[in-house]
Parts: C-alpha cells; structure tokens; sequence
C-alpha cells in the first residue's frame, strides 16, 4: 500500500501530539513533533545565556545555530518518543513554562525556520509519516496528501495543558497557562515567516467538545481514507 504523508497543524495545546501519535501508532508511520525541535533550540538558548529575561540575543543563537544537534530516540521502557538536544534527553526540561514562555520568540527567527524546515523535510522523504506543528502543511510539505488543521477555545486548550503540567510537576498555575497560550497563538500567527494559518486543502478540526475516543477514530478513518485513494 502507498505511504503518504500526513500534516497535523494547530494552535497550541490542542491535543495535536496526541492525535498525531496514536495516527502513528495506528498506520505504523514515523512520528516527529516539530513543536519539540523548536523547544531544543530554545532551552540551548536558555542555558547558555542568551536570553535576558525573554528577550532573546538573537545574534548570539544565529552565530551558535550549527553547534544545536537534535534527534529522537524511543524511551525502552515506556515506548515514549523523547527528544534529544546535543545527545542528552531533555524531553522534561523542554515542556517546562520557562521553555513554552519564550519558544514563540525563538521560532519567528527566519534562521531557525530555514535549518529546522530542511531537517523536516529530509525526514519525510520517504514518507510513511505524520508530523505536527504549525507550518507542516503551508510550507514543510504543501504536497502533503491528507492535512489537519486542529482547534479548540483558548480556555479547553489552557485546561488540558493545566492538567497536563499539574500531573508532571505537581504544581500549575491556570491563569498564567491561559495567557501563554493565548500569547503563543497570537505570535505564531503573525510571524513574518511561515506564519500559522490553515492550508486551503487542510481539513478543519474543532475539537473542543471530542472525546480523545471520539478523534482517534474520526482521524484514523480519514487517513485510512485517503491512503486508500492514494
Ligand atoms: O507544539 P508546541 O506547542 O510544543 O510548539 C511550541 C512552539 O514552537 C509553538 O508555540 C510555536 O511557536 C513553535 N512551532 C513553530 N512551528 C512548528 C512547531 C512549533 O513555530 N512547526
């Protein structure tokens, strides 16, 4: 059967990296989180001093770009895909608030996008993939054969990431989720480059009142749709 490539993009925690894994899962197709890649680049800035406060040294990060090496390995014991920055496992570090409050910043640098897209790109070469993020199908593949452009409320997004947080650190705080999402939303969409919007092929997804059962399977008969087409 044909290999196709599948683009989930979206606002921020919308439940994109869910629904993209599961649809991995399902079709036994790679799975890259792109969002991921942007938070790498981030925490490198982070920790080696070119953020003050969250204003960003950008020169500093344009000068360092080629030493920030970014792959995925799969966590044996949970099957979890963990991202890795420089060889070091830094899945928990990059979903940090810290991270999500300054990663918008990081990534509307044009440079960041131009070195990040061409990795994306070079995964999908053989298809057999589902990536998400904000820009797969507008830019990293415009070709893609089945794409989704998932929303939800700011407030259903910001409560599920609270959950979310308050399951992994112990400790969240609603309000401050619900301003960074919101904030995120408005940078990613008017960024000059590659700014978030939904394709005009790209199938609209409000999910705010669908059960994580309830997309599982709309958006596994719909791939197995179009890859049947294909
Ligand atoms: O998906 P996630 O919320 O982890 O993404 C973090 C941030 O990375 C987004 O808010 C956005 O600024 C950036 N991003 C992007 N393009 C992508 C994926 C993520 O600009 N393809």
């Amino acid at each position: 059967m044909n290999k196709i490539i599948i683009a989930i993009d979206g606002y921020s925690s919308c439940g994109k990296s869910t629904m993209a894994k599961e649809l991995a899962n399902a079709l036994g197709y790679i799975y890259v989180d792109t969002g991921a890649m942007y938070r790498c680049v981030t925490l490198y800035a982070i920790e080696n001093g070119m953020f003050s406060g969250k204003s960003l040294d950008s020169d500093a990060l344009e000068q360092r770009i080629d030493e920030i090496k970014i792959s995925f390995c799969r966590d044996e014991l949970s099957g979890k895909v963990l991202a890795v920055l420089n060889g070091r496992n830094v899945e928990k570090e990059i979903r940090s608030m810290s991270v999500s409050e300054r990663v918008s910043n990081v990534a509307k640098q044009p440079y960041v996008r131009q070195r990040l897209v061409e990795q994306q790109q070079a995964m999908g070469r053989k298809k057999g993939i589902v990536m998400d993020g904000r820009d797969i199908g507008t830019t990293v593949f415009p070709d893609a054969e089945l794409k989704i452009f998932v929303t939800a409320s700011p407030e259903v997004r910001a409560q599920r990431r609270y959950l979310e947080l308050l399951e992994k650190e112990g400790r969240a705080d609603y309000e401050e989720i619900l301003s960074n999402v919101k904030e995120r939303d408005y940078i990613d969409s008017h960024r000059s480059v590659s700014p978030l919007k939904m394709a005009n092929d790209a199938i609209l997804l409000d999910n705010s009142n669908m059960s994580l059962d309830q997309q599982r399977e709309w958006l596994i008969d719909k791939a197995k749709e179009v890859i049947s087409l294909s």
